[in-house]
């Protein structure tokens, strides 16, 4: 797929103007140069990129309508996925791309630098060190079990924020076994998105969440714990 074509997908739903396309081109040629020198993405192919991290990240903008918000983390961005795409679109957003790699961090903040993207800080540290309810949105694609997410990602948010959990077809699955952690931590499923990945890609399921009251505190646990003995 081209980015024109992207952008056909979306008719109608996103406004994708000159300026997104030329930051998207700008950035998938920073990815296909950094991935030459280090595994960013198992993903070579530049119409495949198109579709399975662009247009996957902006799925999740329809999880998110009619939602303001004022703050983001993407936790586990990696090579920026959903976060930086996001954070092209929602220019008035404040945007923590969250990683654990440093490596990974610096091809963050070399996008950012070379996008000038103001509204974006790259932050290479651990999702279960960081400070608490700061975020009014939190996302992650790819990142780990349900359970874990919420777990790490619940503390971080502000009461009445969101988590956005980007899910394969078993995520209705993972619901259910994530009641107790939802309970625990106190967040509520919101909505469910559903939507089919072209190229028989399969189905994503966007799980959205809010966090209704404070985290009790003891949560995060340290990790060893929150893998060995996940809520
Ligand atoms: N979201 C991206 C990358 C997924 S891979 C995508 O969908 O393409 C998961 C990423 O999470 C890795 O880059 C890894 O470095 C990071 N990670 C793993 N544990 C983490 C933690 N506890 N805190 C922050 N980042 C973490």
């Amino acid at each position: 797929m081209t980015l024109d074509e992207l952008r056909a997908y979306f008719e109608g739903e996103l406004v994708i103007g000159e300026r997104e396309i030329g930051l998207f081109d700008r950035y998938l040629d920073l990815l296909e140069e950094w991935n030459e020198r280090m595994n960013l993405t198992a993903v070579r192919d530049r119409g495949e990129m198109v579709e399975k991290h662009l247009l996957d990240s902006l799925l999740a903008m329809k999880a998110l309508k009619g939602k303001r918000f004022s703050s983001a983390i993407d936790i586990g961005t990696g090579p920026g996925f959903p976060g930086m795409v996001l954070a092209i679109l929602m220019e008035d957003v404040r945007w923590t791309l969250l990683d654990a790699t440093r490596k990974k961090c610096e091809f963050l903040s070399a996008v950012k630098g070379a996008l000038r993207l103001g509204n974006v800080e790259v932050m290479n540290a651990r999702a279960e060190t960081l400070p608490k309810e700061r975020w009014d949105l939190a996302t992650a694609r790819a990142f780990s079990s349900l359970p874990m997410l919420l777990e790490l990602g619940a503390p971080l948010l502000s009461v009445g924020g969101h988590l956005l959990a980007m899910k394969g077809p078993r995520g209705e699955e993972e619901l259910h076994s994530s009641l107790r952690a939802m309970k625990e931590l106190r967040i509520v499923h919101v909505s469910t998105c559903r939507e089919s990945l072209p190229g028989g890609d399969g189905e994503r399921l966007n799980l959205l969440f809010r966090k209704v009251s404070k985290t009790p505190r003891k949560y995060p646990r340290e990790f060893s714990l929150i893998k060995a003995k996940p809520i």
